[in-house]
């Protein structure tokens, strides 16, 4: 089969790729390939379940059309700040150029028009204040949010306008491998299988978007045809959940408080990431069975608590470059004591040297949004850097935030974020594969959902440019 661009991965990356072509007038032919369903056929069991049922072949929270965004709270951070270092790679003035193109995009398909954290009230400035007091930054991101409902009906949307547009999606259509000219280092395209089994795609423009799921797999195909890339940080964190009543004044002013330190002794960076006020922990999980915690918030059912995650981001040198297998063990180890669930601990036990036990959990004012987190001790799995980096970051945000640091807080593990595998590409994203492209949060360049649509953008335009 032949195609002139093939987009592996139907995660925002690769769908704005295919939308851009089209709003530049694009007659070629495009085809997606997604491991995963249609949005509409996107069922996560655990809601009439209350348990992960661990999905075959693969997960429904990370895989189908729309990626790891259909489930996603849908959080679209506006500034170039957030999400990933693509900035760094074409510079920052454009990249806030593509971020308000991009979100005109989305509201062209629905987004909700209102916007969090603009204004600069006198709340955000005390929040801002103590952050200082705390030796923390607080970084400006005013925010877009879609709500998990939401996000899939724009989504579906945007599904039916690129199938509606001539867009080709073959579905449950895993890529296996790439299709190399090895000699001239030359990509012609990729090798997917199905339920029918297995083919070749060649294209004249193979496009890699596997999101973070298709992280590790995308490594393996970096040593196998010398792409070149380079070992770039691991985070490795919590997910803390407490009352809302105790975040209700950051809630209000910013929705989103993103906010960075440097602690001692290791003055690693550690930040808070995606927080879902009346949010729920969520878990999902790898192809490997690795379960690893996340949050997300409905636009309308909310529960009483606040999650977030507090990241360290680890960089390593001589000799190990294996970032995604260290992280991958850390996972494996906590999924062990948690019998191959979350493992939560109370704040409070971890400063005592002790293990939480289930029905402690149920003498605090705050109650798990994950109820099959197994209550346990994280400490026996967490580094000790990370665990070290983790309470230092509790007890200055408890500064920023009074109560952060209380007894009944929760901590849950493992939180890790794979994006270390940085595709080395220019400004124009090509690689030194030709025809070759790789976007998204597997590309290692971006962590989110507005800066991995921005780099589908950018590609569109790129290749819509060549085609003139
Ligand atoms: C629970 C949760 C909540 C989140 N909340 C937010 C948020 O509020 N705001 C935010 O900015 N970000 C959030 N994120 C992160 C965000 O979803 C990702 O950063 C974003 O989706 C990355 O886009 P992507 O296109 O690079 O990859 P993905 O969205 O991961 O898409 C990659 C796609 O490729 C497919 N794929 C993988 N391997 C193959 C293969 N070999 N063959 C074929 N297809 C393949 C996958 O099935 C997937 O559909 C959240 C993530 C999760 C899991």
């Amino acid at each position: 089969m032949h195609t002139d661009i093939l987009i592996v991965g139907a995660g925002p990356a690769g769908i704005f790729t295919a939308l851009e072509l089209l709003k530049k007038g694009c007659k070629k032919k495009i085809t997606i390939v997604e491991k995963g369903k249609a949005v509409e056929n996107r069922r996560c069991p655990k809601q009439k379940t209350q348990v992960c049922v661990n999905c075959k072949p693969s997960c429904h929270i990370t895989t189908g059309f729309s990626g790891a965004g259909a489930f996603s709270d849908g959080k679209l951070s506006l500034s170039y700040e957030v999400g990933g270092d693509l900035p760094s790679l074409i510079g920052e003035a454009f990249a806030q150029e593509l971020i308000d193109y991009t979100d005109s995009i989305y509201l062209e398909f629905g987004a909700d028009t209102h916007i969090e954290g603009l204004e600069d009230t006198e709340a955000k400035k005390d929040i801002r204040k103590r952050a200082i007091q705390a030796g923390l930054k607080l970084v400006d991101c005013p925010i877009r949010h879609l709500g998990t409902e939401k996000a899939q009906r724009l989504y579906y949307d945007i599904e039916q306008y690129l199938l509606q547009n001539g867009v080709e999606m073959l579905f449950e259509t895993e890529c296996t491998t790439l299709l190399l000219d090895d000699e001239n280092g030359v990509c012609l395209g990729a090798e997917v299988k199905n339920k029918t089994g297995t083919l070749s795609i060649t294209a004249d423009a193979t496009i890699i978007a596997t999101g973070r799921r298709g992280a590790d797999w995308l490594e393996k195909l970096c040593a196998r045809y010398n792409i070149a890339h380079s070992p770039g940080t691991v985070d490795i964190g919590v997910r803390v959940e407490v009352r809302s009543e105790i975040m209700e004044k950051v809630n209000d002013a910013l929705y989103e408080s993103k906010l960075i330190g440097y602690p001692k002794p290791f003055k690693n960076k550690v930040r808070t990431f995606c927080q879902n006020p009346g949010g729920f922990v969520s878990q999902e999980n790898y192809d490997n069975n690795l379960a690893v915690v996340n949050g997300h918030s409905y636009k309308e059912l909310k529960s009483d608590n606040t999650n977030l995650a507090i990241l360290c981001s680890h960089n390593f040198s001589v000799p190990f470059n294996q970032p995604i297998e260290y992280a991958q063990k850390i996972g494996e180890l906590t999924n062990m004591l948690a019998n191959g669930h979350i493992l939560v601990q109370r704040y409070g036990d971890i400063l005592d040297g002790k293990r939480t036990w289930q029905k402690e959990l149920m003498r605090s004012n705050l109650r798990p949004t994950l109820p099959d987190a197994v209550a346990g001790d994280i400490t026996a799995a967490m580094p000790y850097r990370a665990m070290v980096n983790i309470l230092a970051f509790i007890q200055a945000m408890d500064q920023v935030v009074p109560g952060f640091a209380s007894y009944e807080t929760l901590l849950y593990s493992p939180e890790l974020k794979f994006y270390s595998n940085r595709i080395k590409m220019d400004e124009k994203l090509n690689t030194n594969v030709r025809g070759l492209y790789c976007l998204g949060d597997s590309s290692g360049w971006t962590r989110g959902l507005m800066m991995a649509s921005v780099m589908g953008v950018l590609m569109g335009r790129l290749l819509a440019e060549k085609e003139k």
